[in-house]
């Protein structure tokens, strides 16, 4: 299967080995593809897990989880990275009703022991 952030790359060897945990995503916007490919498959537990810590409280798994699953998740486009913890983003996808939708977002990373994890999002119109 091809991988879910549209890296041109198979699910094997592109995201599944963040998810599985068997690797650590090395920069933000792999972390950020990942997180997209998460919301595809999906996985909230990888969604919970890569939010950095005294984050998590804001969000929740099951959320997380039914925003993967009621949404078709149908496209990433990595914008812009001007630093090396910030990534802008396109994420399409068509929701409940069929209806395409863009989420275009200016996210914020943060390494802690070597991990990445996704911090905040400004959303963009
Ligand atoms: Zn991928």
């Amino acid at each position: 299967m091809n991988c879910p952030c549209c890296s041109g790359k198979s699910y094997g060897d592109c995201c599944k080995p963040y998810h599985t945990g068997e690797k650590h995503a090395p920069t933000a916007e792999e972390l950020m593809r990942s997180r997209f490919s998460a919301f595809a498959i999906p996985n909230g537990d990888y969604l919970m897990e890569t939010t950095f810590p005294s984050k998590r409280k804001f969000h929740s798994r099951k959320d997380l989880q039914e925003w993967g699953e009621i949404n078709t998740w149908t496209k990433l486009e990595i914008i812009d990275t001007p630093t090396s913890d910030q990534v802008e983003f396109k994420a399409y996808y068509t929701d409940e009703h069929g209806k395409p939708q863009l989420h275009h977002e200016h996210s914020l990373f943060r390494m802690l022991k070597g991990k990445w994890y996704y911090v905040s999002g400004k959303f963009l119109s």
